[in-house]
């Protein structure tokens, strides 16, 4: 069953030079017409929804949707699977996408977190990264998210840019800090292959961060952030006590979710579990909806190894940890039995720490957090 919904709204006003996501600038009418597609594939799916938890409408660039679109939507999936009246309802918001007006009508509309993609405080790294919007910009909107009333907002960072050193970082983290929002995420820059930066900066670019100085980054964001009353709750996020993001935290805790939108993923709670996804394009995911055969693509039934592992390396991504008898009760068997060679090794790096009945990642195995995921495969 699902008791998630993820709304991916794959259009931008343009496509940043590093984005490897599924997003396009709409052509005539796509924009028009989503929500209505977004709906009836809500309407085929209904029947394995339970009552929704949180909503997270993401993409893409979902703030390009007009207030009274999402509205409209957010009715029709009211009308179609239960709400609790406690979800949380995050929307995606594009600094150069959105005005005070329209701030309050997404408040109005059911939204209750806006995630505002900053990304930096800095123009040239924004231009560098060829974001649509200015650092002032930013804070503008940042100021109109507050004055709508918006009490639960999260910022995105990226570090690691493009000839970026410690100080500039440090800098950007203290602006961050400075506009007090309840959430921040952090991410490193990665290049992915097919974006304008996999032409411009090779794998040996030395305008690109080494991994020492990468490490140093991820350590100085912890350090800051934490120091600021932060709690650094998941490798890549940052919360004020109470302020998690609990979407996003179902995924870790594997949550059932339902991906509605071009390319947006699904998890169903179902045996192991099963994954697939929406097609990647507007055209035949259009064409899926309508005719009523919407198809699930590259989908995967786990089996019981499979699922063993994804809740250790996704249990893991969080400071909580895996609590070593609700893996038991889950699975029938302790993660010592089939990981046990692991675990010790991984406790002998200092990478993986042990208190009570929970294992949890140290600083360090966080920062290298893909080869302690890796040995769990
Ligand atoms: S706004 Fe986000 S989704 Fe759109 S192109 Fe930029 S990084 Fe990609």
């Amino acid at each position: 069953m699902f008791s998630r919904l993820y709304v991916h709204v794959p259009f931008c006003v343009k496509k940043c030079n590093y984005c490897a996501f599924v997003s396009n600038t709409p052509r005539e009418n796509e924009l028009a017409e989503y929500p209505d597609l977004l709906l009836q594939e809500v309407r085929l799916r209904a029947s394995a929804v339970e009552p929704v938890a949180s909503i997270y409408f993401g993409g893409g660039t979902p703030s390009l949707l007009q207030p009274y679109q999402l509205a409209r939507l957010l009715e029709g999936i009211a009308a179609t699977v239960e709400i609790r009246s406690d979800a949380e309802i995050t929307l995606e918001a594009n600094p150069g996408t959105v005005d005070l007006i329209s701030l309050k009508a997404f408040l109005d509309a059911g939204i209750n977190r806006i995630s505002l993609g900053v990304q930096s405080f800095d123009d040239h790294f924004l231009d560098c990264l060829g974001r649509i919007h200015t650092a002032a910009e930013s804070r503008r909107a940042f100021d109109e998210v507050r004055a709508a009333r918006f009490g639960n907002v999260s910022l995105d960072l990226i570090h690691s840019l493009p000839g970026q050193s410690l100080d500039q970082w440090r800098t950007e983290l203290r602006h961050a800090v400075a506009l007090s929002p309840e959430h921040i995420s952090i991410y490193g820059l990665t290049v992915e292959d097919g974006t304008l930066f996999a032409h411009r900066y090779p794998v040996d670019s030395p305008d690109l961060a080494d991994d020492d100085l990468s490490a140093d980054m991820f350590e100085l964001a912890d350090e800051l952030l934490t120091a600021a009353g932060f709690e650094h709750y998941e490798i890549a996020n940052y919360a004020r006590p109470g302020c998690r993001a609990r979407h996003n935290s179902g995924y870790w805790q594997r949550d059932g979710y339902l991906g509605l939108g071009v390319a947006a993923h699904s998890f169903l709670r179902e045996g192991y579990g099963v994954r697939f996804c929406n097609p990647g394009t507007v055209m035949e995911y259009r064409q899926g909806v309508v005719s009523g055969q919407l198809a699930r693509v590259d989908t995967e039934y786990l089996t019981l190894d499979a699922a063993m592992a994804e809740y250790m390396f996704l249990g893991l991504r969080m400071a909580d940890g895996v609590d070593l008898h609700a893996f038991e009760r889950e699975f029938g068997r302790s993660p010592e039995t089939r990981y046990g060679s692991a675990i010790a090794d991984l406790v002998r790096l200092g990478l993986l720490t042990r208190k009570g009945s929970t294992l949890l990642l140290t600083l360090r195995g966080m920062l290298l957090s893909n080869q302690v995921f890796a040995r769990f495969l």
